[in-house]
């Protein structure tokens, strides 16, 4: 099974917020809780770093990827208030994820009408040896983790960007379109049948379940004549 870590980054009490109302630790919360429940209806084992009230070391933090395929830190950005746009950052001793974090930076920028600011490393060096400089990505690095991300969907002291993120609807939509790039570079194929639920939900008909392959009982089956036939 393949497994991923949702790091939620900030913890209430953090006072990171925007100018109209947005709190970092509530929103990415809630965005970490929608692409859990995304990731587990793709047969993903996707679990948190943290409870609601933990507020781990943030060493410790990424410590928590061991033995998983992914680590993806949470965030949303801060900067000079007139900045937008969609960042990841990854472990910079792993270069072959500069593609997944350029697609999912840019997967969340489309969504959300900002800019790809793209994929990026930082780090620094000490005693001549480099290290990540975030704290979770430092703390992952030292485990066995194959992919380790830390992503900033927007600035939340924007107000272009910030009033975006105040609407949940915009929230699933983010973690709709994180999961879509992290199931392709997880290798995870989509079902044949998504396709078909998904073009009904285009058409206003609401289905809350992604069990493709369970039976329809007899009842079932009359309810859905009952419906389509005129
Ligand atoms: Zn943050």
């Amino acid at each position: 099974m393949i497994k991923a870590i949702i790091d939620p980054g900030h913890a209430p009490g953090n006072a990171n917020k925007g100018p109209t109302g947005y709190y970092e630790y509530q929103g990415v919360w809630k965005l970490s809780t929608y692409l859990k429940e995304i990731l587990q209806a793709k047969g993903i084992q996707a679990d948190f770093t943290r409870t609601w009230e933990q507020d781990p070391e943030l060493y410790a933090r990424g410590q928590k990827a061991a033995g998983y395929d992914l680590f993806i830190s949470e965030h949303t950005n801060a900067n000079d208030g007139k900045s937008r746009g969609t960042e990841v950052f990854y472990d910079y001793s792993k270069p072959q994820d500069k593609e997944f974090s350029e697609k999912l930076a840019g997967n969340v920028a489309a969504v959300m009408g900002n800019t790809n600011r793209g994929a990026k490393t930082r780090v620094y060096t000490e005693s001549g040896k480099i290290y990540n400089y975030y704290g979770v990505i430092r703390g992952a690095a030292a485990t066995d983790c194959k992919h380790i991300l830390l992503i900033e969907s927007g600035f939340h002291d924007n107000i272009q960007d910030e009033a975006f993120l105040k609407v949940d609807e915009n929230l699933k939509k983010i973690a709709q379109a994180q999961a879509e790039v992290i199931c392709n570079f997880l290798g995870i194929k989509e079902h044949w049948a998504e396709k078909h639920k998904l073009s009904l939900e285009s058409k206003g008909i609401e289905i809350n379940d992604d069990r493709y392959d369970d039976f329809m009982t007899r009842g079932e089956v009359f309810a859905l004549l009952d419906r389509i036939v005129k």
